[in-house]
């Protein structure tokens, strides 16, 4: 896939993103899964009881799943570029602002949308 252009920009922005999150991911999948960093800090593993073990391998996991939901959106935002959709808010279809594209270059929805769907998650 090519892009050029303010395209290529967006797409960079994205696999810039993408790829942090990744090795986040990658680093949190070796959290939940040894108790190696335990041992690089200084923790013996008799001090690591199950119980603080179940609790961190759960915030792992969470941190894990949170991030491949933001893989997703950006894999999503990449086939909206190539498709010429992104951009857009999907909500109202108007164009998100430049300035939230370069903070979350994934969003989905523009700034009045979203303050909108968060207004509606609080009154819930
Ligand atoms: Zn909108």
């Amino acid at each position: 896939m090519e892009f050029k252009g303010k395209d290529l920009e967006y797409y960079n922005a994205l696999m810039k993103v993408r790829n942090q999150v990744t090795d986040q991911m990658r680093y949190n999948a070796d959290t939940a899964l040894s108790s190696e960093n335990f041992e690089k800090r200084g923790v013996t593993t008799h001090m690591a009881d199950s119980s603080y073990d179940n609790v961190r391998n759960e915030i792992a996991l969470r941190m894990l799943s949170e991030d491949g939901d933001i893989v997703e959106l950006i894999d999503d935002a990449i086939e909206r570029l190539a498709n010429g959709e992104y951009g857009k808010c999907l909500e109202c279809g108007e164009m998100i602002a430049e300035a939230r594209l370069q903070a979350r270059p994934y969003a989905l929805y523009c700034i009045k949308c979203k303050s909108r769907q968060e207004e509606m998650m609080k009154q819930r």
